[in-house]
């Protein structure tokens, strides 16, 4: 089972995610309420924001 409290699929919302690079996590920015910076749940470490997710991720 996958159940990772993925809910809010569908909003068709691409403002944004925070991004853990390290374990390429990701927290779309409607998920986050204020400018509260989540931190990684597989890491803990800050997850710096990035817009444009997906699409043409891969620079190194
Ligand atoms: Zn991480």
């Amino acid at each position: 089972m996958s159940s990772t409290a993925n809910r809010g699929e569908g909003g068709g919302e691409s403002t944004g995610a925070y991004w853990c690079h390290g374990c390429r996590e990701r927290v779309p920015a409607g998920d986050v309420a204020g400018d509260d910076v989540p931190n990684c749940r597989s890491c803990g470490a800050t997850m710096p924001f990035e817009r444009s997710p997906g699409a043409t991720g891969y620079a190194c």
